[in-house]
């Protein structure tokens, strides 16, 4: 095992003040400086290249450096970097804003801008709090989520992450009281059965009238556990809550901008929410910025209140380098033949990574879209692990019971190989 150099000296400057995400600075997990990111590579201070298998975090969809998305960026920052929203606007904020209009479902007529996918969540949860406000339904102010999920990393977003893996005893009261029901059992091709909705019946039929909205990934849960789910599951769900007047809000943060194979996650099921948070791809990892859209019924709902005003207004809102970046990203991935280079991830991760079905210690080898996992039986040993994925060129970070990598769309079948090679060799000897 080679332990990550320091040639430059900034990781041991780091390690002696800078926080990692979910990290300790007593036990600090390996740390490795990046130098340059160029296409899908990333090229660390000691001269090593790694092949991208992660897209930092869903993010950089097109790879880094794209030369028409520097070229936004470029663009944007000679006429102004940023100017406040409260009585301004700008055009690549319209324009990123039609563009959301325009790829998502036609009720979705409203975008707020947010500082990035967690801040979309709160908004998101505001505006179901606040239509409910305006229809002189306060009472309607819990939420409605399944065990397993994922929506970021603030209070009201942690409201609905899952109650273990979200660590909602640390936080106790900090954390608002939601109703949870069962995870989503049937996995994305699987049949539904009669019984599984039963408990979301049971609750909808007992609690509706104090429930604002139903919260959930479409089809992927993400950070919750990786997991693919039935589109017939989520087409029901959507149905029981329509049925009792619950909002719908969609969280497709991770999921959006092709990564499942459809353009949003929602399209396998057909189904179309109220409110929709999106973020993460969608500035193609340039910068950072989430978005937050509603029906016309939603934010006329907020606005029926005396006075009714969205009450959220970050002093980035709308940043205008992130919009213009976003617009930039979105409309060359809808230029791209997207769906066709997903299937084909698709196709290749699923052969690659199957091998890994036989290797000891792995319980799963799942892969939808352009997202492949392979979950083992105990929790990774990141020490061991994460030098012996670098040292096969390869940047996947796991976490958890949880070896996955959702690349850039611009892998090549090389880079793939990579990547999943990378997976099953450290896997192997982990094992061996
Ligand atoms: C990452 C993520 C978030 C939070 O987004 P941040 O930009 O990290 O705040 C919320 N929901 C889902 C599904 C995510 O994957």
């Amino acid at each position: 095992m080679t332990l990550p150099a320091d040639p430059t000296g900034v990781v041991a400057r780091d390690r002696a003040h800078v926080w990692h995400p979910y990290a300790s600075v007593v036990e600090p997990f390996p740390l490795y400086e990046v130098t340059e990111a160029n296409g899908t590579r990333l090229t660390l201070a000691d001269g090593r290249e790694l092949v991208d298998g992660m897209s930092s975090w869903w993010a950089a969809v097109h790879g880094y450096r794209h030369p028409v998305l520097d070229r936004a960026v470029h663009d944007q920052v000679d006429r102004f970097a940023h100017v406040m929203f409260g009585g301004l606007t700008h055009e690549p904020a319209v324009a990123l804003a039609e563009l959301l209009v325009d790829i998502t479902p036609a009720a979705l007529r409203r975008v707020f801008f947010a500082d990035s996918g967690s801040v979309a969540v709160e908004v998101a949860v505001k505006m179901a709090l606040q239509y409910w406000h305006g229809r002189g339904r306060p009472e309607r102010r819990l939420l409605l989520t399944v065990r397993g999920g994922y929506h970021g990393d603030t209070a009201g977003a942690m409201s609905v992450c899952d109650p273990v893996s979200g660590m909602h005893g640390l936080f106790n009261d900090y954390v608002a009281q939601q109703l949870f029901v069962a995870r989503p059992r049937p996995a994305y091709d699987e049949p539904l059965a009669p019984t599984d909705l039963d408990e979301v019946r049971d609750v909808l039929g007992q609690r509706s009238g104090e429930i604002a909205a139903l919260v959930v990934e479409p089809i992927v849960q993400g950070a919750g556990g990786m997991r693919f789910y039935s589109p017939e599951y989520l087409r029901s769900l959507v149905e029981l809550c329509r049925e009792h007047g619950v909002l719908v809000l969609f969280d497709e943060i991770a999921t959006g901008f092709g990564r499942t194979g459809t353009l949003f996650a929602m399209e396998h099921a057909d189904v179309v929410p109220d409110i929709l948070c999106v973020g993460k791809a969608l500035t193609g990892g340039y910068l950072t910025l989430g978005a937050t859209l509603c029906t016309d019924e939603v934010a006329a709902g907020i606005c029926a209140a005396p006075g009714g005003a969205l009450m959220h207004g970050p002093t980035f809102m709308a940043n205008p380098l992130a919009c213009a970046v976003g617009r930039a990203s979105v409309q060359l991935l809808l230029d791209s033949p997207w769906q066709a280079t997903v299937t084909h991830i698709e196709t290749v991760l699923r052969e690659q990574l199957a091998p890994c079905r036989d290797l000891p210690g792995v319980a799963d080898v799942r892969v939808l879209g352009a997202i492949g996992v392979v979950e083992t039986t105990e929790p990774v040993d990141m020490a061991v692990l994460q030098p012996a994925l670098v040292d096969r060129g390869a940047w996947i970070r796991p976490f958890g019971r949880l070896v996955y990598t959702m690349p850039p769309y611009v892998s090549t079948d090389s880079d793939l190989a990579v990547v999943t090679g990378a997976i099953h060799g450290a896997l192997q000897d982990r094992a061996g």
